[in-house]
């Protein structure tokens, strides 16, 4: 059976661009995928820019009615008060963004982002609303051991331990090795599909087949237009996650097109 859920082109465009060049790309990526006939129901698009552009993409979305959505990159655990340089949850939602971007290998590496704070970043986004787009990944230390599977697993689990159903299935996972980001070095589509599947079968087993099915699972690590293809043929990668690719407009749209027309062969 295909499957139901709708593939995911997700640009991260981490600390890039500000909210002039932010506004510039929006009306340049919507151009070009409106010229390509794009069919949004059948593929999203979302853009994660920083939170200084946010308000610029809310504006320019709404007043044009555009289908791509949006989202920020991290959370504050906290709902408010004196944290200063922290962003809510709801002062996020506020801006219109579906979704927040969680426990990236970046926050772990650069921020003291452990496990427990991506629990409560996930609690935080779901409470406000919003759908955590929550990533997970093994080192090359890891993979070279040959547990990256029951790493990548163990990650979603310590995440989803106290989570009910519904919260379960609101969850997207970015399977994001971390030695593949940034870096050109890609997984195969067969791990990545090693790794999605891995993902799903324990969300199945914990929360039901209902949860699984919903649960969209991205690759991302070094996506490009040259491999996004058969990396989403694979079954269990529903989309991706993007770096360095979500920075030229003309390679993200061509990555969405080819998200929409190879998914749809599933
Ligand atoms: C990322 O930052 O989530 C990412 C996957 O980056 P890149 O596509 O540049 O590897």
């Amino acid at each position: 059976m295909p499957s139901q859920r709708r593939p995911l082109v997700a640009g991260n465009w981490k600390m890039n661009f500000d909210h002039l060049e932010a506004t510039y790309f929006v009306q340049k990526l919507v151009w070009l995928l409106r010229d390509a006939h794009f069919d949004f129901k059948r593929c999203e698009v979302a853009l994660f820019p920083s939170f200084t552009s946010l308000r610029s993409v809310q504006v320019l979305v709404e007043a044009d009615k555009l289908k791509i959505t949006y989202g920020a990159q991290s959370v504050s655990v906290t709902t408010q008060g004196a944290f200063t340089g922290d962003v809510s949850a709801d002062m996020i939602a506020h801006l219109g963004c579906s979704y927040v971007i969680v426990g990236h290998s970046e926050r772990r590496k650069y921020h003291p982002e452990d496990d427990a704070n991506i629990v409560d970043q996930v609690r935080a986004v779901l409470a406000a609303g919003m759908q955590p787009i929550l990533c997970v990944g093994e080192s090359f230390e890891e993979r070279r051991q040959g547990i990256e599977l029951d790493f990548a697993v163990g990650q979603v689990r310590d995440v989803t331990r106290d989570l009910n159903d519904e919260q379960a299935a609101k969850l997207i996972v970015a399977y994001e090795p971390v030695w593949a980001i940034g870096t050109g070095m890609v997984a195969t589509p067969q791990s990545a599909q090693d790794a999605a599947k891995a993902i799903r079968d324990d969300l199945g087993a914990t929360f039901g087949q209902g949860v699984a099915d919903a649960v969209r699972i991205l690759y991302g690590g070094s996506v490009t237009s040259k491999n996004a293809a058969e990396m989403i043929a694979e079954p269990d990668v529903d989309g991706f996650l993007i770096g360095g690719a979500a920075l030229d407009a003309e390679e993200l749209c061509t990555i969405a097109r080819l998200a929409l027309k190879t998914s749809a062969r599933k």
